[in-house]
């Protein structure tokens, strides 16, 4: 006799407790608003698709043009080819950078083999860098609060020579910070970390270097902010909430982390509905949804539809405010 594996069979014991005969389980689901894309994705993603009209098939795309499968895959259907490095990339193909920004040496060593690039750096990420040149020529050491060895970190350390951008994850690195200079000192982030953390690293270094200067707020971007905002407000009303993104995505993971803060017992990140375990929304009544901001809003549909195969699926849409932000495409691209 062939037996499932134990996980298969508790899946299909699930499945059947999910959808008894005709009798699906009610599920009311909250979709958090604003979710998914934000005008910084967009861009990135019409810079590829237009750089390829424009350019031919291959266009050479340095890094994942936003950290999401799904898009990865749509583009290199299109045309694009993703590489890591710059010496991937032949010296008769254009080559896009990621959203996430790079280091200096890239467009430079780009310029120097006279490849025709393209910068799909978010605006709101390209206003950090020029703040941490503008801190560097007026001579303050920078700390930057971000995650080492995220690709947007690499960036903006890379807009300073080797050593000038100091790096801190959290308040314990703030607390331990060793610098040359205490009253010569600016702060920067990440564009995607979590409001909350980072409003209490910033005071940390603010206790400790009191005339540190540094943006009034933060630089955590408005997708970010509106993304978590509109998570926190669902999260204490569901029962479980699901964040779809990419576990490489920073904005997507900080909106499990605070959904599991803002008090949802149980929270995880899922990159598209067939790597849903159905088992775990046995006794869900209220299931929270959202998306990070690499993520098209089609995987959320496909999520919603994912349910109402299996549940007598009500659906309320939670907005926490509108969005609006659309940025210009390069100027090369558009006449
Ligand atoms: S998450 Fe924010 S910083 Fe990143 S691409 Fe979107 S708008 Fe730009």
């Amino acid at each position: 006799m062939v037996r499932e594996p134990a996980s298969e069979r508790a899946g299909i014991r699930a499945e059947r407790f999910l959808m008894i005969e005709s009798h699906k389980t009610p599920l009311t689901i909250l979709l958090a608003s604003p979710r998914g894309f934000c005008a910084g994705v967009d861009r990135a993603i019409q810079i590829v698709e237009r750089t390829i009209e424009r350019y031919g098939r291959p266009v050479y795309v340095r890094h994942e043009i936003v950290h999401n499968r799904c898009v990865v895959e749509g583009l290199e259907a299109k045309g694009a080819i993703f590489v890591e490095e710059l010496d991937e990339v032949p010296d008769d193909r254009p080559v896009v950078f990621s959203a996430h920004g790079v280091p200096k040496a890239v467009p430079a060593e780009a310029g120097r083999r006279n490849l025709v690039f393209i910068d799909a750096t978010c605006p709101l990420v390209s206003k950090v860098h020029r703040e941490a040149e503008r801190h560097h020529e007026a001579g303050r050491t920078v700390v930057l609060i971000g995650h080492a060895g995220h690709p947007e970190v690499i960036g903006t350390m890379g807009q300073l020579p080797a050593g000038a951008v100091l790096l801190v994850k959290d308040v314990a690195e703030a607390q331990a910070l060793d610098v040359a200079d205490p009253h010569n000192l600016a702060f920067a982030t990440q564009t995607t970390l979590s409001v909350d953390d980072t409003i209490e690293i910033v005071a940390a270094l603010r206790r400790r270097f009191p005339s540190i200067q540094g943006p009034k707020m933060e630089d955590i971007c408005y997708a970010t902010t509106n993304r978590q905002a509109a998570a926190k407000a669902i999260a204490r009303h569901c029962d479980a909430l699901v964040v779809i993104g990419a576990p490489n995505s920073s904005n997507s993971m900080r909106l499990v982390e605070v959904a599991a803060h803002y008090g949802c017992p149980k929270t995880r990140l899922v990159q598209r509905a067939a790597d849903m375990d159905w088992t775990w929304l046995v006794g869900v009544g209220r299931l929270g949804i959202t998306a990070g901001a690499s993520a098209p809003e089609l995987l959320v549909d496909e999520l919603v539809a994912a349910c109402r195969e299996r549940f007598d699926v009500t659906v309320e849409e939670v907005r926490t405010t509108e969005e609006s932000v659309v940025f210009k495409l390069p100027r090369t691209l558009v006449a």
